[in-house]
């Protein structure tokens, strides 16, 4: 079945509540994803470095201005460990992820990154939020892979109003994009869905904005409230609205509206990675499988160590979910619905076009 691309049919699937319709929409991201990159769903190791941040985001647990938050970061020690670990599980990539923590300075994090460059075979993914180009620069000579830095919502009110710009700097996801691509680093973005105050129309705008951004990896979670944030308020008065049958043009942070996000996302960007997500998984139980049912081919099994997890709370409970872990169960699992372990480290096919097309 052909499915209308154009900003109208977009709106018009995010929209759609019929679930013979949705498994539609669902059936051809599945076929999509499944002639562009295959059946192998690629693992990659998420290690939460660190929950210091000096920004205030209102969506975050781990803002800065969050005082009921314990701080937490790791030792050089500790992060090579998690990275040994994602090889011995036989992950073809580690994402070294964490909050805007300045004092760790470029010098420190490009030695980490060249020991594990060193040491194993293993991508290294970095999403440490907005830095400076001569660090993103630095850490790519020192043999970072990709770096993964979410433009949130593509409509630039909605963003200010919940990214607010820290360390007297204009936050500009979109031109660090475009720098990080410059650098040579696979790059990789997405949003959440369902921020109060984001519309359909915002939605349309944030899938177009995949496409024409040309990702390698787009992240799609539902919004999940966090009550040590300022959107908590406002979310709790969305979910009033929803069930009042009222939520006028808002689009609600379903389980649902995040998976017609993601196989948009596939049918826009073919080629791209997908991962579906932990918070896909927290809004609604086995959501991992259905994010690889839906479009998605990556996942990113949690190997910080367990002392910190329930410490990088970015939203509530997040250290409750997690995908299998070991090779064997991944195996079971994935076979379970017909798919198989990435081998290797599953960069993105999208990347490789746009080599061989230079
Ligand atoms: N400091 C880094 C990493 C942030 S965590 C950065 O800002 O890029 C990675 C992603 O988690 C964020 O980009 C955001 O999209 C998502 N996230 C944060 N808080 C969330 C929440 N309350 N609910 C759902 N997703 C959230």
């Amino acid at each position: 079945m052909d499915i209308d691309l154009t900003p109208a049919g977009i709106e018009g699937w995010l929209r759609e509540e019929n679930p013979e319709k949705l498994a539609m929409l669902y059936a051809a991201a599945d076929a999509v994803r499944r002639e562009n990159v295959g059946d192998a769903v690629h693992l990659r190791g998420l290690v939460e470095f660190s929950n210091i941040c000096r920004r205030q985001c209102g969506y975050c647990g781990i803002r800065a201005g969050n005082a009921a938050a314990r701080r937490y970061r790791l030792e050089r020690t500790e992060v090579l460990e998690c990275a040994l670990l994602a090889e011995k599980l036989g992950y073809g990539t580690v994402v070294l992820q964490g909050g805007e923590d300045f004092s760790v300075t470029a010098e420190w994090w490009g030695g980490v990154i060249r020991e594990i460059k060193e040491k194993t075979a293993l991508a290294v993914t970095l999403s440490l939020g907005e830095r400076h180009p001569d660090e993103l620069a630095r850490w790519k000579e020192a043999g970072a892979d990709r770096y993964l830095l979410r433009f949130e919502t593509g409509n630039p009110r909605l963003y200010r109003r919940i990214h607010p710009d820290a360390g007297g700097e204009v936050s500009d996801r979109l031109a660090l994009l475009r720098t990080l691509r410059a650098l040579g680093y696979e790059t990789g973005s997405g949003v959440m869905v369902g921020v109060p105050g984001q519309t359909f129309a915002d939605a349309v705008r944030d899938a177009l904005l995949f496409r024409s951004l040309d990702l390698d990896m787009i992240g799609i979670g539902p919004y999940l409230p966090h009550p040590q944030t300022p959107l908590y308020a406002e979310a709790r008065e969305v979910a009033a609205r929803a069930a009042a049958g009222a939520a006028g043009e808002q689009i609600l942070p379903t389980a649902e509206n995040a998976c017609k996000m993601v196989a948009l996302a596939r049918l826009l960007c073919p080629r791209s990675n997908i991962p579906s997500t932990t918070a896909l998984a927290a809004a609604r139980g086995g959501g991992h499988e259905l994010g690889l049912r839906r479009g998605a081919n990556v996942i990113m099994p949690n190997v910080t160590p367990a002392k910190y997890r329930a410490l990088y709370a970015i939203y509530p409970e997040k250290e409750k979910i997690d995908a299998p872990q070991s090779a064997e169960d991944l195996g079971v699992w994935l076979a379970s619905f017909g798919r198989v372990p990435g081998r290797g480290r599953g960069d993105s096919a999208r990347a490789a076009v746009r080599a061989d097309s230079r």
